[in-house]
């Protein structure tokens, strides 16, 4: 053994090892299978109801609307959060 150091602790930090790298992957087909890690831009639409930039198919954070229709009533949420803010 090195200098004293038992088998067990050799191989636990990793200058002794038995161990035969059996699938290893070369360079390029690592880069190969992470060339689809990139992360995409959000992409935004207008809103049909106030015209404001908002995320394709989801509820317009500004007005409340999703295809011509109000599904969260914006100003009782502001409120509700003011409410629960001012509560602390
Ligand atoms: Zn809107």
């Amino acid at each position: 053994m090195i200098s004293g150091f038992s088998f067990a602790f050799l191989t636990k930090i990793g200058i002794l090892s038995y161990m035969v790298i059996r699938m290893r992957h070369t360079r390029a087909h690592t880069g190969n299978r992470r060339s689809h890690h990139a992360l995409k831009a959000k992409t935004f639409g207008a809103c049909a109801n106030c015209a404001k930039p908002k995320e394709t198919h989801t509820v317009c954070k500004n007005c409340g609307f999703y295809r011509g229709r109000r599904v969260v009533d914006v100003v009782k949420k502001v409120e509700k959060k003011q409410a629960k803010k001012a509560a602390k």
